[in-house]
């Protein structure tokens, strides 16, 4: 095909694109390529020097919405999986933290009992001992669960 783009309007570049108005001159068909916004320009054909209107161009295609449809049904589980893993570690971080809240109210509660009851000292400080530890444990657990999260960019 001798088909030559015009440079009346695009200045040195000779390359055909996609979005090009094809068409040909009506005295000599010399088929002619013109960017799209020389739709309706007044120029002289390059073979001839006949004066043509430069047709208005079809309208721009959009990808057709099956295909962005197909597009999205492809992602989609992949993304619904990592969102529901997500919903998931925040809910167990949620309720390690309720019982670490918990655990923390019920220490505070031995303490004032042991300041009022000497007595029982001994045995209250191992309830303390059992109480701490499972914090340290809870604590521990909830540093592990934001550290998997540490580094993809979740907001908690
Ligand atoms: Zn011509």
């Amino acid at each position: 095909m001798n088909t030559t783009r015009s440079q009346q309007i695009t200045g040195p570049q000779t390359e055909i694109a996609d979005t090009d108005i094809i068409f040909e001159c009506p005295h000599c068909a010399k088929s002619m390529a013109i960017d799209r916004r020389g739709g309706g320009l007044m120029i002289s054909c390059p073979d001839c020097g006949t004066r043509i209107r430069v047709p208005e161009p079809e309208p721009l295609e959009l990808a057709p919405e099956s295909t962005v449809n197909e597009l999205i049904a492809s992602t989609d589980p992949h993304v619904r999986n990592l969102a529901q893993s997500l919903d998931h570690s925040r809910e167990k971080v949620q309720q390690l933290m309720a019982r670490l809240e918990e655990a923390r109210k019920r220490r505070g509660a031995l303490e004032k009992l042991r300041i009022s009851d000497a007595g029982r000292l001994g045995k209250i400080s191992e309830e303390i001992a059992v109480i701490q530890s499972s914090i340290d444990r809870i604590a521990g657990l909830l540093q592990d669960a934001m550290a998997d999260h540490a580094d993809d960019g979740s907001e908690w």
